[in-house]
């Protein structure tokens, strides 16, 4: 029995069987050839490293006239990878030396490149290692094909363990028996992670080294509560297990009592909690489990999970499905949030130096208008068939702002002209995800009617903390009394200019950061629809007095760990036994 420690960051507990996913990386079996074979499987290296060649010359001519000199330059990179003596000649002399295929010996250099770069103290050349992964896949698919998705081998329940995954990919995982997953890199907040939450399965990331120890098959147990991943479980610990998912079973039942209750606290201030969605029909499980409405619905997965552009139609449809499932409650639909660790096939073509501090969201809109004008199109025709708000993301100058709002307005006029209905007076937010954007919440909010905070990316853009990379997960942290001023001055600012101000980060979902924001004095939480029930219990067992102290107390700390250890306490006395799930408990300390 193995245990393997990494970051919750979707809760429930599964017992099963590993299948690993590797379309990172191919995994070639080590194959001994006769001697008379040796020559041949040079001369096939050659033949792969030629064909690798050209398709690469190819590329880069394409990139160069297509996007400029800067994204030809990263086919360069590869194109000299190839022709280096000291990458070729080690896998000329492994297949001489050990008589294996040229595949395998492919593998064995690219794997010691890759480590290499790995280790480098220098950030620029750490960064080259998926670089060094996309050469090796070129040269295997030239000698053994196209290499099929892993996922279509899986025939029966599983649990996936992989080095990493995209949103993308985890989308592929929909109508699949997956009952869990695990992955070597990742965050707490990282696209993935929160998409494991809307599928619902317990996910652990963070756990370095697994998917290389682990083989299919290798009976399993993941914790997507406590963060661990236990291979090759004794049968005690399966036992002991299977007794914790009882117990789970059991809460779950009573939170379901709820559902239709009002959310509010003891003395009957009400809370308004809504869902934060991926896809249309995910709706419907908001309103399952008593939410006041989609607080946030990420649009950009319609495009993240096929693989062309969503036209007008298909973004009508879904956005009219959305509305009309919400059965008249409020639906806070987000414009396009592509880019950084949400890539389309497109974007992956044109890698940028700092993703995160690039061209995304409403900067990646702004520069794409005919895709932006066809989103906004679908999104008005929508508002003719329920309450439709529309909220741009991650806005960091008011000139943004204006922008956008000016092209709504002139696709309200195209409207009008071809006479097709909308709402004219949709409400028009945006997100708070980064500093400039909070310290400037007054100015925003006169010119919107609503703000909604997303302290996903404003936690890793206030400590610089990137939120998908588990190395520095331990910095990450919405507790830092910067990020708490932040949002503060926020909640603050939309009070005076009497805007609603909403919270849709993974915090909003934490049972104790829930009493924070709303002594804060926040009345519009939106979190994965699961926590709701969580937070609903939690609202209606304390009175808004408690609260405004506990936010008073919490405010007053200097370091995040005060924080954590404070809110940890307050939840103990405060809280209603085993609420279960993730917690402040399981933020970084
Ligand atoms: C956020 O940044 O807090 C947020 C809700 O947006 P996303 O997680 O989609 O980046
Ligand atoms: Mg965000």
């Amino acid at each position: 029995m193995e245990t393997f420690k990494g970051i919750p960051v979707s809760p429930g507990i599964a017992i099963g069987r590993v299948f690993i996913f590797d379309d990172f990386r191919q995994r070639v079996p080590r194959r001994v050839v006769a001697d008379n074979q040796v020559e041949h499987e040079k001369a096939r290296l050659g033949g792969a490293i030629e064909a690798a060649e050209g398709e690469l010359a190819k590329l880069s001519e394409e990139a160069a006239e297509r996007l400029g000199p800067e994204s030809a330059k990263i086919f360069g990179f590869h194109q000299q990878m190839l022709s280096d003596r000291t990458v070729r000649e080690p896998i000329l002399h492994r297949i001489d030396q050990e008589q294996v295929t040229a595949e395998f010996a492919v593998q064995e250099q690219f794997r010691w490149l890759a480590d290499m770069f790995a280790q480098m103290d220098d950030s620029t050349f750490r960064t080259k290692v998926d670089d060094v992964w996309d050469v090796e896949r070129r040269l295997l698919r030239h000698l053994i094909g196209e290499h099929q998705s892993s996922l279509d081998k899986l025939d029966g329940p599983a649990i996936v363990l992989s080095r990493d995954l995209t949103p993308s990919q985890a989308a592929a995982f929909q109508g699949k028996e997956v009952k869990g997953f695990g992955t070597d890199l990742g965050g707490l907040t990282s696209h993935t992670a929160i998409f494991a939450r809307a599928l619902r399965i317990p996910a652990v990331v963070g756990l370095e080294r697994l998917s290389e120890v682990a083989e299919d098959r290798d009976p399993v147990i993941i914790d997507g509560d406590r963060g661990v991943v236990i291979l090759h479980p004794d049968d005690e610990t399966k036992e002991s297990y299977r007794g914790y998912i009882a117990q789970g079973e059991a809460l779950a039942l009573t939170l379901a009592e709820l559902s239709d209750v009002a959310c509010e606290t003891r003395d009957g201030v009400r809370v308004k909690l809504m869902g934060n969605i991926e896809f249309a029909d995910e709706a419907s499980d908001v309103l399952d489990v008593g939410g006041d409405g989609i607080g946030l619905f990420r649009t950009e997965f319609l495009w993240l999970t096929s693989d062309h552009e969503p036209s007008e139609e298909e973004q009508y449809e879904a956005y009219t499905r959305c509305v009309e499932l919400a059965e008249g409650r409020d639906v806070v639909l987000r414009t396009f949030d592509l880019g950084a660790d949400k890539y389309t096939q497109e974007r992956a073509m044109t890698p940028e130096r700092n993703p995160f501090l690039g061209c995304r969201s409403i900067r990646y809109c702004l520069q794409n208008l005919d895709m932006f004008r066809r989103q906004l199109r679908a999104m008005l025709r929508a508002s003719n068939h329920g309450k439709l708000k529309i909220m741009f993301p991650l806005v960091s100058h008011l000139m943004e702002l204006r922008q956008a709002k000016m092209i709504l307005h002139d696709v309200m006029e195209d409207l009008t002209d071809e006479g097709i209905e909308f709402d004219p007076r949709i409400p028009v937010g945006m997100m708070v995800e980064v500093p400039s954007a909070a310290m400037m919440a007054s100015s925003f909010a006169k010119e919107v009617d609503f703000l909604s905070i997303g302290t996903n990316d404003l936690v890793q853009y206030t400590l610089a903390v990137d939120r998908t990379n588990e190395r520095v997960q331990g910095l990450y942290t919405a507790a830092h009394p910067a990020v708490l001023k932040l949002v503060k001055d926020v909640i603050r600012a939309g009070r005076r200019q009497s805007r609603e101000v909403s919270l849709c980060g993974e915090m909003a979902g934490e049972v104790e950061y829930s009493l924070l924001l709303v002594g804060l004095g926040l009345r519009t939480l939106s979190a994965t629809p699961s926590r709701l029930p969580y937070l609903k219990r939690v609202i209606r067992s304390v009175d808004i007095g408690q609260c405004e102290r506990l936010a008073r107390t919490a405010s007053s700390f200097d370091s995040h760990s005060q924080v954590t250890s404070y809110l940890r306490d307050q939840a103990r006395k405060l809280i209603p036994d085993s609420l279960g799930g993730r917690s402040v408990d399981d933020a970084p300390a």
